[in-house]
């Protein structure tokens, strides 16, 4: 259990996504405040640098945060 490291700086931990989900507050007691190793957009920021990150990456594509980081999108 530990916040994320990039919670400060995070898009979707600071509602500023276009489209915040309903669940928003579930999401972020997940990942933003438990295990953010599991987030999207943390993966991809991890490796990749945050300006990577694609806006509407949301924590739970983690599909879509392979492909990123594999090349494939
Ligand atoms: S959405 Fe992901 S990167 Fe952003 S603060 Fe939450 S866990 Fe961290």
């Amino acid at each position: 259990m530990a916040d994320c490291t990039r919670l400060a700086k995070c898009p979707f931990f600071n509602d500023q996504m276009a489209d915040m989900p309903s669940m928003a507050n579930i999401i972020k007691q997940r990942y933003c405040r438990t295990d953010s190793s599991q987030c999207a957009r943390f993966m991809v920021a991890d490796v990749l640098g945050p300006e990577a990150v694609p806006q509407d990456l949301y924590p739970s594509q983690v599909d879509r945060a392979r492909a990123i980081l594999e090349g494939r999108a």
